[in-house]
């Protein structure tokens, strides 16, 4: 059975996605750099930087509890899903589209010195993101973009082309780089069983099991979802705060 941490995660992410129609702009890298350009800021450049500086000391946790991208694979995967097929290389998408979009940002800020003002609204009407019928577009290209790589498997979009995770990843090296306490998952490979129980249900397909037997629970792809803590029959997994 689900426990209710994880019925409230599952809840969370989905809520996020319903309200992408509304919230589009505050994520997006295309209004964080055309705002720059202007010399102001927008909500898009302030959120992912607090995405970034967050995961200093979570991780990736906003990937796995706040990211509306995740909530629609989840939902997708409720209809069925397969185990991910890996491509060697594709990964590597990711990190060319926010290097592209991180190296954008800071390129055309310097070039134009900076920001002058603050404008959270920028090119948003009434707040809304999906406005007018050009929006729609938009977002269901970007739906699109999201559902596709499900073909290649399970949470195929994360693992292979989301540049927004990346911020976690950059922000989580750098925390254990800097050695922040930080959020973290402990394994006692002891008790575990060997069930194999955390690696089925890792949405992110990762082989829990063998993390637990190795004592070492840091991964790039872990988005902290505490799922494996949460069912792992034999208590294993615990959450803890710490360095290292
Ligand atoms: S669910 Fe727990 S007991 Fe089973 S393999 Fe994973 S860590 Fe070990
Ligand atoms: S390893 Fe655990 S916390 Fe990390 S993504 Fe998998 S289930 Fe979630």
């Amino acid at each position: 059975m689900r426990s209710r941490r994880q019925t409230l995660r599952r809840l969370l992410v989905f809520a996020f996605f319903l309200a992408l129609p509304v919230t589009l702009n505050y994520y997006s890298p295309y209004l964080m750099t055309q705002g720059t350009a202007e010399r102001i800021a927008t909500f898009s450049l302030a959120f992912w930087l607090a995405v970034f500086a967050t995961s200093l000391v979570c991780g990736r946790a906003f990937c796995g509890w706040a990211c509306p991208f995740n909530g629609l694979q989840q939902a997708a995967e409720t209809v069925g899903y397969r185990p991910l097929r890996r491509v060697r290389f594709l990964p590597v998408v990711k990190y060319a589209l926010w290097t592209a979009w991180a190296g954008a940002v800071v390129g055309v800020a310097i070039s134009v010195g900076g920001w002058r003002g603050f404008d959270p609204l920028y090119m948003t009407e009434y707040g809304v993101s999906v406005s007018e019928a050009g929006n729609l577009v938009t977002y269901f290209a970007l739906v699109g973009f999201t559902l596709a790589p499900l073909g290649l498997g399970r949470r195929g979009f994360c693992r292979n082309l989301c540049p927004f995770g990346v911020w976690g990843i950059v922000g989580e090296k750098l925390g254990h780089l800097a050695r922040i306490p930080r959020l973290k998952l402990n394994a006692d490979s002891g008790a575990c069983s060997s069930c194999g129980t955390c690696t089925r249900n890792c949405p992110m397909q990762l082989d829990v099991e063998s993390m637990v037997a190795r004592g070492d629970m840091r991964e790039t792809e872990c988005f902290m979802c505490l799922t494996c803590a949460d069912i792992c029959p034999k208590k294993a997994i615990r959450v803890g705060f710490g360095r290292g």
